[in-house]
């Protein structure tokens, strides 16, 4: 039982998190700006034993009273229209935002563990990515405040690790989706669900035959978990091996949604990633990860949430 601060706590995958540290008997200090968090997501926690919630912008000094075990830093936009959107917000939540997480750690002689991501790879020329690759990025190109916002937070957190003996997990964070996810943040699970569920054409960019390999929330929390506990450092690969193309995704969501939807074709972002899948035999190795739920079961839950915050 530990007392965690979770920074983006009312986000899609801080507030899964901030539920099931609850759930294990752990206190949670939530922290977000609501700036792409919402409250809703955490709505339902309020009144659960040992949950406190703080409005607080981490990219500012970050305080918090008594005693902290683990500082777990998720904070940040993440979806490619944020990264058009709040360019500026988005490399300051993962340069000063991970220096104030950090500073808080160190001081309370806490574990930090940073949520870092698949884009520390860019467009990958190894397929599927090890944590050994270093990685194809485009230093300044359209996706590059959130990438190299992400491998500054790896190299910071090493530099604290190595010089200050902070404790430190580092996961490298794939394409997760599941219930809770904005249904206008643009990404693609969520914009062919709704798009589906309204009856609408589904968006397609580019011709579909790029890859991604999606992961279900709780499966993504129970590696994040796993790796908590291991004490081991990382960085650390967390997704799901299935990899398919966007058109396949769009399939099965027609099929599961039983809409008569079809599909339209738009221009590829820049420097969208041709494939993207997670080498995870490090993560298998050191504690056991395995993806357990099925990209059909995971969209039919993710679809009956959208169904029910939408009135659908
Ligand atoms: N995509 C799409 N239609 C959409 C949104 C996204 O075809 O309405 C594509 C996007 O170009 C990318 C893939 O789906 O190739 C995954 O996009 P997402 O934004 O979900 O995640 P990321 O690109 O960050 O992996």
């Amino acid at each position: 039982m530990a007392r965690i601060v979770v920074t983006g706590g009312a986000g899609f995958l801080g507030s899964h998190l901030c539920e099931r540290l609850l759930d294990r008997g752990d206190r949670v200090v939530c922290l977000d700006n609501l700036q792409t968090g919402r409250m809703g997501n955490i709505e339902h926690l309020f009144g659960r034993e040992g949950f406190e919630f703080v409005r607080h912008d981490v990219s500012n000094h970050i305080w918090v009273p008594g005693e902290v075990d683990v500082v777990m830093h998720l904070a940040s936009p993440a979806s490619p229209i944020d990264f058009a959107r709040i360019p500026i917000q988005i490399m300051k939540v993962g340069s000063l935002g991970t220096h104030n997480c950090l500073g808080l750690a160190r001081e309370k002689g806490a574990v930090f563990h940073l949520n870092s991501t698949s884009e520390v790879y860019g467009d990958p020329l190894v397929h599927p990515q090890p944590e050994t690759y270093w990685g194809n990025v485009n230093p300044n190109g359209a996706r590059s405040m959130y990438d190299e916002a992400k491998r500054f937070a790896e190299a910071l957190s090493f530099a604290y690790h190595r010089s200050h003996g902070v404790d430190i997990r580092i996961v490298r964070t794939f394409n997760t989706y599941g219930p809770r996810m904005r249904p206008d943040d643009g990404r693609v699970v969520s914009n062919f669900i709704i798009q589906a569920l309204e009856g609408r054409p589904l968006s397609m960019y580019g011709d579909g035959t790029q890859t991604r390999s999606f992961c279900y929330v709780d499966d993504q929390i129970d590696g994040q978990l796993g790796l908590l506990d291991s004490g081991y450092v990382g960085p650390v690969n967390i997704g799901s091996e299935y990899e398919f193309t966007m058109l396949e995704l769009a399939e099965h969501v027609v099929e599961v949604t039983n809409s008569s939807s079809e599909v339209t074709f738009e221009p590829l972002p820049k420097d969208d990633p041709v494939r993207r899948r997670p080498d995870l035999t490090l993560a298998r190795e050191q504690f056991g990860f395995e993806p357990k739920v099925a990209l059909r079961e995971g969209i039919e839950r993710t679809a009956a949430h959208f169904a029910a915050e939408l009135g659908l």
